[in-house]
């Protein structure tokens, strides 16, 4: 048996089309050129910037997972004078925090390929079992999984937030394998993140699959993932090869 431990954002669902899809209607629902008095491609660029620093703090420990949620949307608005301490601007970050699980969850948007490679491995099932890694928040990741239609394909689900350590601790790969009841060597990670999905499981003894469908180019000195791929259908190659057959 091999373990597939899929990571969920940007591997398996489209993070970024979808997460678009729900600003820009968040963006038009909260009436924000009037509030920022600035577009929404200004106003989205700015976001972004803002809440990759704040997931990294997440990681590190320094904020909550509560305080990210609503900082990520009072420190935005601060960027375009908003005053992130008024109870008005708190408020509403806390109604765009909801609106953001709310709308985010109801998108079905996949990366190329996905549904497709999850059917191929379905189809194969005596083969494989799959697992998702996600650092994800768990009110978010189990209902877009589902609404997207791929929980089905999945027999384990490893949350952050549920094993008590975040990727790339190698202790959430341990925790996961553990429950499993399966060694390193019998686990393929797939992910699109080198530092937090690559490097762990590298750290955790585990081969892996980089999904760098951005071209990304490593510095010389890193340490190399044992496959990469741009396109998820180049997994079917690698598990054909690697896969033995009963
Ligand atoms: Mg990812």
């Amino acid at each position: 048996m091999q373990y597939l431990l899929f990571d969920l954002d940007r591997t398996l669902w489209d993070f970024d089309g979808n997460a678009e899809r729900t600003y820009r209607s968040m963006f038009e629902r909260f009436e924000l050129q009037k509030l920022c008095g600035v577009g929404f491609e200004t106003f989205h660029e700015r976001y972004r910037t803002i809440n990759d620093a704040l997931w990294e703090a997440y990681r590190n420990g320094t904020i909550t997972k509560e305080l990210l949620a609503i900082r990520r949307f009072s420190f935005t608005l601060e960027a375009f004078g908003r005053d992130p301490n008024s109870i008005e601007i708190i408020r509403l970050s806390q109604q765009m925090s909801d609106y953001y699980v709310q709308e985010g969850t109801r998108q079905t948007g996949l990366m190329p390929g996905a549904r497709q490679l999850l059917q191929w491995l379905y189809e194969q099932r005596q083969l494989y079992r799959l697992a998702v890694i996600t650092n994800g928040f768990s009110e978010a990741q189990l209902p877009k999984m589902h609404t997207a239609g791929i929980d089905k394909y999945f027999d384990h689900f490893f949350l952050s937030e549920n094993l008590g350590f975040m990727k790339p601790d190698p202790q959430f790969f341990d925790a996961a394998l553990s429950q499993m009841n399966a060694a390193p060597e019998q686990c393929l990670v797939i992910g699109d993140d080198y530092k937090v999905d690559i490097l762990g499981a590298i750290k955790a003894g585990i081969p892996q699959v980089w999904y760098n469908y951005t071209s990304q180019t490593l510095p010389a000195d890193a340490q190399k993932p044992t496959y990469t791929i741009r396109h998820l259908d180049e997994l079917k190659t690698i598990l054909n090869t690697n896969t033995p057959k009963k």
